[in-house]
């Protein structure tokens, strides 16, 4: 069985500078892979210990991911390879994401499984792993708590709001994991030194041919939400006096 993990670079929150106008600034960042990730990760990799096959990773975005350290930390979190696609072109919309992602996977030839986080621990869409199994034309499902192979099939569980639903699904399909289905492994001191030794396949967008992709929309801003001044209001006491003027205040905010 192949199966293929999508995996999205993030910069580091801490690193996020925040500047005057709103804006923010990932100049300072250090770039790790996505918490949610690391999900699409494990999954895939406890199937194929239960099944047999191949792991393979792909991350797509622009020149941060010329970053050795980047690289072998997602390569030993079990993946037996690695897929990148990089490209100048700054940041795109979880459309251009699919839209890349998908002609990559057509590049890396046959496929059984693709698996996305979440959602991806920065901007958080949820949107790229459900376009991607629609540009694919095959079954997807997000939400999935739960994954059991079983020949050309998958039996999958949604965490749903009230109920947990069963679902079987024809493979090939693409499935969003949730946070909850495992916990990622941490890499020891072998599968970071196995992690130099694994094959690595870089692209550029011409050479999953593409020229460029349009957005399905563009982006006309994306800023830090403004500071709110919060307003304290500190009364002291037990008395009746003070719990009336408690009242009082609370309902003259309420107003
Ligand atoms: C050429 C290029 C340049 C980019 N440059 C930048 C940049 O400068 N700064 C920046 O912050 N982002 C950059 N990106 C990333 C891009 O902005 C996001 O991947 C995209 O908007 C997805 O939106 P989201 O993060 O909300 O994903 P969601 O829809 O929340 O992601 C859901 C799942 O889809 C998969 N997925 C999402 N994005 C990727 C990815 N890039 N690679 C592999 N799997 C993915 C993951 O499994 C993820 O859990 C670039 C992407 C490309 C293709």
């Amino acid at each position: 069985m192949r199966i293929i993990s999508c995996c999205k670079a993030v910069p580091e929150e801490q690193d996020i500078i925040v500047t005057k106008d709103r804006q923010l600034s990932l100049s300072r960042a250090e770039w790790k892979f996505g918490q949610y990730d690391l999900n699409a990760v494990e999954a895939g990799k406890q199937i194929i210990e239960t099944v047999g096959g191949k792991l393979s990773g792909l991350v797509v975005g622009g020149s941060y991911l010329d970053n050795p350290k980047l690289k072998k930390d997602i390569l030993s979190r079990g993946l037996d390879d690695l897929y990148l696609v990089m490209d100048e072109q700054t940041e795109t919309d979880t459309y251009q994401t699919a839209a890349i992602l998908k002609a990559a996977i057509m590049k890396m030839g046959d496929f059984d499984l693709i698996l996305c986080g979440a959602g991806s621990s920065d901007l958080y869409a949820q949107e790229t792993g459900n376009q991607l199994g629609e540009l694919l034309g095959i079954p997807v499902v997000n939400a999935v708590n739960k994954i059991t192979v079983q020949g050309e099939k998958a039996v999958v569980e949604r965490m749903l709001e009230n109920e947990i639903q069963v679902l079987e699904i024809p493979l090939p399909a693409v499935l969003s994991v949730t946070s909850e289905i495992n916990t990622p492994r941490i890499a020891g001191m072998r599968d970071i030194i196995a992690a130099r030794k694994k094959p690595l396949t870089q692209f550029t967008l011409a050479e999953i041919g593409l020229a460029a992709v349009e957005p399905s929309g563009r982006i006309l801003s994306t800023l830090a939400p403004g500071q709110v001044d919060r307003r304290l209001d500190l009364l002291e006491g037990e008395s009746d006096e003070v719990i009336d003027d408690f009242v009082k205040k609370l309902i003259a905010e309420l107003k």
